[in-house]
């Protein structure tokens, strides 16, 4: 029996969860339209992972050469590997001319041509021409600090809009009416412990990725995707989990990126014999190819020996041939980063990289309008009525198989505002906020109250180190069936003690223990159905590469997983068709064809 707490309630029109990119333009523009917004988030609003996007934002603004927004379109349809939704992309690269401007207009302080235009670098898999032209040069950059610039805009914006925050509030569970509404959520604050509900017309999950499944990756420790975690809890499935993206120039050890915007200036890989490998895989784009082809190329060279050092278990990325004017006013955070980690100076020296764990393609499915789709409620495009879910939580999908870079600050942008501006039509003010549904809270609570009270429970820290090691080895750039397999009857023996995890102190002031606790049953949930919707992929597409299916299989396997998780932790798995049209006038879609990029 859950002891009793005392719950302070909050009601408003919307309430967003996370304040990273996604959570604050949404929050932005709900605030904009008159609508009472509460945006909580568990760390301080800029802080959020977003802080650390070094590289870009795409948009075909044509600065620096020819552009056009279909071949944005078309390299992301070709990226996604045909999984993308081309009614979703075709609105990502249309809205992303006004949504960069609109940025500028904000204040972002963006890098400028001689002529005092936006600055924008090449980057992996952006081509001219459909793949038939030179690399675009179309990432938006404010120096390699593009993210930390674009964050900081967003908060001041909110702020001046007069939106409310909650920091450090952590949430843990969904409001779900018995009709399956979502009502809001739980969230204790981490200052005090009080328990909080916040009730809205409409919840937006901002909660970003969920990267830290894995042991080497580059994302905070803060993405540990508790909103896809809440959402399984409630019945709600994740789209596309098995595609993880592996990033090409991760800092042996530690895992920090290094941008691929350093490729972009020039930089490029060598193997162990000095060789530029990468002309060998793709001729075209060489190391501008997109990542998941250099993270594989990196995986093969390693693999047949080609790999640097005593051990041969890295590639080497080289800066040195770069001018020091272009390294020290395009990529000084990246020169500060390899000093800082490595004790590297990468005007001198090449830097040892590894592929590493960067960006999760998969999330919580939802419409180009950021409403959470649930087939089993309906058909494929069924939506969870007073549920959004935005930015790397969510599986729009834009990225399918494989995101390009500079995509993503992208997406957290549109879909912020295009969920601001669904709110804005379908939440009606001038009605009071519906009351909670009890049964949920009461599970909410209980489920709290036990891990808050199990001080003879196992470690969160000790599992959490087992099951990333254990995902890190088996769920990786090489995949097959039988090491997939042993993965996931690691993962299965781990199950008690996620069950069993407690907190050696029951103290609610800035208990991190309780908060670490919530965080690694979250990320085991998401690994479980990860794990499982790669096994059950018997093709090879884009992130998700299988020596057992080398093949990409259109017949097969041209449809979106989804994945439900119930009580028992069963998996269950369905698909949803790829939208293959987009949907509008103005852009054709791209069919199926072979890969150029
Ligand atoms: C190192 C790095 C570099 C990158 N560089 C680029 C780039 O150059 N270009 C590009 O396009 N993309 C880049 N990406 C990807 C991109 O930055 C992210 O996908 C994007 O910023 C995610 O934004 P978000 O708003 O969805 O989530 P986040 O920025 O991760 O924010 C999540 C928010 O949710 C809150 N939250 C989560 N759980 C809870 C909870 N339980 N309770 C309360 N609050 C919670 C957090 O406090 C936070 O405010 C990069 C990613 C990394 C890791």
């Amino acid at each position: 029996m859950a002891r009793s707490y005392q719950v302070i309630d909050h009601a408003f029109d919307v309430v967003v969860l996370g304040a990273g990119g996604a959570g604050l333009r949404a929050t932005l523009g709900m605030a904009e339209a008159g609508l009472s917004t509460a945006c909580v988030t568990k760390v301080f609003p800029t802080r959020s992972h977003t802080a650390a996007a070094q590289g870009g934002i795409a948009a075909a603004l044509g600065n620096i050469k020819e552009d056009d927004w279909h071949w944005h379109m078309y390299d992301t349809v070709a990226g996604s590997v045909w999984l993308g939704d081309q009614d979703a992309i075709a609105y990502l690269c249309h809205e992303a001319i006004p949504a960069v401007v609109e940025l500028e207009h904000m204040g972002v302080p963006f890098s400028r041509t001689e002529d005092g235009r936006i600055y924008q670098r090449k980057f992996g898999g952006h081509t001219t021409h459909c793949a038939e032209g030179e690399m675009a040069a179309r990432s938006c950059a404010a120096a390699d600090r593009t993210g930390h610039a674009v964050l900081h805009t967003l908060y001041q914006q909110c702020l001046k809009r007069r939106a409310q925050f909650f920091v450090e509030y952590f949430a843990t569970d969904l409001l779900m009416d018995e009709d399956g509404t979502c009502r809001g959520f739980m969230a204790f604050s981490l200052v005090d412990g009080t328990i909080h509900r916040f009730r809205g017309k409409q919840t937006v999950l901002a909660t970003g990725g969920y990267g830290r499944i894995y042991e080497s990756c580059t994302s905070a420790h803060t993405c540990t995707g508790d909103g896809g975690a809440m959402a399984l809890r409630a019945g709600i499935p994740l789209q596309d989990g098995e595609f993880v993206q592996f990033h090409p120039t991760g800092l042996k050890g530690p895992g920090v990126l290094i941008t691929e915007g350093a490729r972009g200036e020039g930089g490029y890989l060598t193997n162990s014999e000095g060789e530029r490998f990468m002309p060998k895989y793709a001729p075209h784009e060489k190391d501008l190819a997109s990542r998941d082809i250099v993270s594989h190329a990196e995986g093969v060279e390693m693999r047949e020996g080609r790999g640097c050092g005593e051990n041969g278990d890295y590639i080497e990325l080289h800066l040195e041939d770069l001018d020091d004017e272009v390294l020290e006013k395009k990529l000084p955070g990246i020169l500060e980063t390899i000093r800082v980690f490595k004790g590297i100076d990468a005007r001198k020296e090449p830097v040892p990289v590894v592929p590493t764990a960067h960006y999760c393609m998969g999330g919580i499915p939802t419409n180009i309008h950021g409403e959470v789709i649930d087939p089993r409620r309906g058909g494929p495009d069924a939506i969870v009525p007073g549920l959004m879910c935005i930015g790397e939580a969510a599986c729009v999908s834009v990225h399918g198989a494989n995101r390009l870079g500079t995509n993503s600050l992208l997406d957290i942008i549109v879909f912020g505002r295009a969920a601001a501006l669904r709110a804005a039509e379908i939440v009606n003010k001038d009605e009071d906020v519906p009351p909670a549904p009890k049964a949920t809270e009461e599970a909410a609570l209980s489920r709290f109250d036990a891990l808050r009270h199990n001080a003879a429970g196992a470690n969160a820290g000790e599992l959490r180190a087992k099951s990333q090691a254990i995902m890190q080895k088996h769920f990786g750039v090489f995949r097959d069936e039988e090491t997939m397999q042993e993965g996931i009857d690691a993962m299965a023996e781990l199950a008690d003690g996620i069950d069993d995890i407690g907190c050696t102190s029951p103290d609610l002031h800035w208990n991190m223990e309780l908060m670490t606790a919530h965080e690694v049953k979250n990320l085991y949930d998401q690994s479980i159905v990860v794990a499982q919707s790669s096994l059950n992929r018997t093709e090879s597409r884009g992130a998700h590469l299988r020596d057992d299916y080398e093949e990409r299989d259109d017949e097969g396997w041209l449809k979106h997983t989804v994945a439900w998780l119930d009580e028992a932790r069963k998996v269950e798995i369905d698909y949803r068709p790829v939208h293959l049209e987009t949907g509008r006038d103005d852009a054709k879609p791209f069919p199926p064809t072979e890969r150029k990029i």
